[in-house]
């Protein structure tokens, strides 16, 4: 099929529709989802402070410290799933207090 075939062929005509709807909801989600972990950010940030920067635990060893303890906690209350399905390793806590993404991060699935 050469490219003008291609072009006029109202099944290709589709996908190329799809592929930009799905863009454009990609983006609007992006913006939505990147909103929603900034202000649950600042409200864990304004609770429970930067201690957490101090954190010495090693999520992948499922190790805890007690600087990142509240951060998990306030976390888990968050997530409306099986808490044993938190992705903590996922996550790195010493940059909890920086990061808006890194909070989203363990409710990722
Ligand atoms: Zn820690």
């Amino acid at each position: 099929m050469s490219l003008k075939d291609r072009r006029n062929n109202d099944g290709y005509k589709n996908w190329l529709r799809v592929g930009l709807a799905l863009l454009a909801t990609r983006d609007g989600l992006t913006d939505v989802t990147l909103r929603a972990a900034k202000e649950l950010h600042a409200e864990l940030k304004d609770k429970l402070g930067d201690s957490v920067e101090n954190c010495k635990c090693n999520p992948k060893k499922k190790q805890e410290c007690k600087d990142c303890k509240p951060w998990r906690q306030e976390l888990a209350s968050y997530y409306k799933g099986n808490k044993s399905q938190i992705y903590w390793t996922n996550c790195t806590p010493s940059k909890w207090s920086k990061e808006p993404w890194e909070v989203a991060k363990g409710h990722n699935i």
